[in-house]
């Protein structure tokens, strides 16, 4: 049976074994919330799901029992490929930009009725109805409501499936209508073990499944554009003469990151990463660290830290606050600078 179903989401075992059991029982829940750190496959997942439900379906072919799925040759699988599948709806943030801001849109009420109407039609060439939702964060309150409306009346060929950061930013009455699935870190071993399918030597597929810190997307992001390796250390560059900067200089950087909210959002990740091998630096777990090592200048040492260095309580709160940035960017309507501004002082 373990060949009969074919992945391409790196590692995630359990959830995948539990998505295809539900396939084989045919049980199939009306709604699906995959949660889970950006650069996890929550994407993958929630499209390998999709494929293996509807492959076949277009040809009459639905019978999942007796070759390997999703056969990426019939014409389920080939208007999927497309993003042109008739059954299928994918619903996402829409970017825009402003006197040269980038930011992603909320996803509001009118695309949750485009939803609500697909769902109600009936399947052009398939079993199910699918709606899939990409950062479901993003709605607004008002598309949140009417998405609760649609699942307080399910409809027996329907599924949506729902992606998201933390089931913590999901209406709660939303949550408890869905099947959640939880993705954790991606074991290091996995994502190296993939690359090297990929093409990548054994050197270098360490070096950037390390560097990717469990996101196996973010690893072949690594892999497809060796530039963003370059710009992941030149951040830690930028981190070491920010730290050691005084305020004007740090107010200065920040103005120009956060012009980009989703290059302040790359800078955010890169420094939680920093931090974090700060902490295993003081805790002598040097064999975890992948980046540099980090000092400041004693002057700018305030209360609570021993020397020119970082106590670790101070690491600890700076990830906190890290953290807190993150989420404020993403779920708020928060002032992103003003956010960052708050943070660059706490460095
Ligand atoms: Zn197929």
């Amino acid at each position: 049976m373990k060949d009969k179903f074919v992945w391409k989401t790196i590692g995630h075992q359990r959830q995948k074994n539990f998505l295809e059991k539900s396939i084989i029982k045919n049980a199939i829940s009306q709604a699906y919330l995959i949660a889970g750190k950006e650069q996890l496959g929550k994407r993958a997942l929630a499209l390998d799901f999709i494929k293996l439900l509807q492959c076949g379906e277009a040809d009459g072919q639905g019978d999942k029992s007796e070759k390997n799925i999703p056969c990426g040759r019939c014409r389920s699988c080939l208007t999927l490929e497309k993003k042109s599948h008739p059954d299928v709806l994918i619903i996402k943030p829409a970017q825009s930009e402003s006197k040269g801001i980038k930011k992603e849109q909320a996803i509001g009420i009118k695309e949750i009725r485009k939803l609500q109407h697909q769902l109600g039609l009936y399947p052009y060439c398939s079993s199910y109805k699918i709606a899939l939702i990409l950062e479901a964060e993003k709605m607004t309150k008002e598309a949140a409501n009417a998405l609760l409306k649609t699942l307080e009346e399910p409809s027996g060929k329907a599924v949506i499936i729902l992606t998201t950061q933390s089931e913590n930013f999901i209406l709660p009455t939303i949550v408890s209508r869905c099947q959640v699935l939880k993705l954790l870190s991606v074991s290091q071993k996995e994502i190296e073990e993939f690359l090297i399918t990929q093409g990548v030597n054994q050197q270098e597929a360490r070096k950037l499944s390390k560097l990717s810190n469990g996101k196996p997307e973010l690893a072949f992001e690594f892999y497809k554009n060796p530039e963003k390796v370059e710009r992941f250390f030149q951040v830690t560059k930028e981190l070491q003469k920010l730290i050691q900067s005084d305020y004007n200089e740090r107010y200065k950087y920040i103005e120009k990151i956060s012009k980009n909210a989703a290059e302040s959002k790359e800078i955010l990740k890169i420094w939680l990463i920093c931090f974090r091998d700060m902490a295993f630096e003081k805790l002598n777990c040097q064999n975890l660290k992948i980046t540099p090592s980090y000092s400041r200048p004693s002057q700018i040492g305030r209360g609570g830290d021993d020397g020119d260095n970082y106590s670790i309580r101070k690491i600890f709160k700076i990830i906190r606050s890290i953290k807190e940035t993150e989420k404020l960017i993403l779920t708020t309507n928060v002032n992103a600078r003003l956010a960052l501004e708050n943070l660059a002082l706490e460095i």
